[in-house]
């Protein structure tokens, strides 16, 4: 196991889900773990969860959505722990699902961009400087399969925000090459997280053929097997890996048949 003791790491969107099975790794490889997201009730619990695995925890209301929230979520981090080594930008939302690219609203189509893409480039306008100052520091921004090929589900916009963020993540390992700054993408295929369960759930006939057409492994990934990319990619195992796109899916995306 990475041993990240004496690192602080920050992740958005920690307070379920893929976010929130990351920041229990990093606590258990020894880092100090900041988590932020908008529900306090999660949030809380997800503190004492990481304060059980002996890790300190520090919970920050945000939404990533807002500059100003994002600021204060790094200020808040750094007055706490005093730095910033990892930032996991995760926070997303699905937004319209089923529905052709003419009929999603501009309200779905901007609550999308706004947390899953705007909400990164924030979150990264905020945590870069940090990094900078300390030397280096490692960035993994939360794309999808769906940030490389075309969603069938009607999700236009979940599927643009996610290419965006692929490009946004390149762009941005592009300039920061050679500070020390290291930033990636992970994109999961279907995960299991509560969200899917819904989703499986309330469509289970459609899941299933979905699956059968996307996993090759024919099964949902679980959190934490996404979990352990990011923490990889954050590591020094992973110092000459910039730029780069780590696709945790199961073979869905090698997958032509
Ligand atoms: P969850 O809904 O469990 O996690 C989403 C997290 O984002 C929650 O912690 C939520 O917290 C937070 N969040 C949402 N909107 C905001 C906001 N405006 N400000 C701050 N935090 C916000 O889903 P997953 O764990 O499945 O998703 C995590 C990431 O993984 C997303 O980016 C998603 O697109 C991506 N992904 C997931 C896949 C899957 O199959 N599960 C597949 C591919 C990618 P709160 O509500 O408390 O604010």
């Amino acid at each position: 196991m990475h041993s990240f003791s004496g690192k602080v790491a920050l992740i958005t969107g920690g307070s379920s889900g893929i976010g929130a099975a990351t920041a229990l790794r990093f606590a258990r490889g020894g880092a100090k773990v900041a988590i932020a997201a908008r529900r306090v009730e999660q949030g809380e619990a997800m503190v004492r969860k990481i304060e059980a695995l002996r890790a300190e925890a520090l919970f920050v209301k945000a939404d990533v959505s807002q500059r100003a929230d994002i600021e204060e979520m790094v200020e808040q981090v750094v007055a706490r722990f005093g730095r910033l080594d990892y930032a996991v930008n995760n926070a997303g939302v699905s937004g319209p699902v089923m529905t052709p690219v003419a009929d999603v609203d501009e309200a779905g189509w901007d609550a999308v961009m706004n947390v899953n893409l705007k909400g990164v480039w924030l979150s990264m306008k905020y945590e870069i400087p940090v990094m900078l100052r300390q030397g280096g520091g490692a960035i993994v921004n939360m794309s999808s399969i769906y940030g490389s090929k075309p969603s069938e589900l009607g999700h236009a916009p979940y599927c643009a925000s996610k290419h965006g963020l692929v490009g946004l993540s390149k762009s941005a390992a592009i300039d920061y090459a050679g500070t020390g700054v290291r930033i990636n993408c992970v994109s999961p295929g279907y995960t299991r997280t509560e969200v899917m369960e819904g989703a499986v759930g309330a469509m289970p006939e459609f899941f299933a053929a979905t699956l059968q057409r996307h996993s090759a492994m024919k099964r949902l990934g679980n959190m934490e097997e996404v979990a352990e990319a990011v923490v990889w990619l954050c590591s020094d195992a992973a110092s000459f890996v910039n730029g780069t796109v780590i696709t945790v899916d199961g073979g869905s995306m090698a997958r032509a048949y």
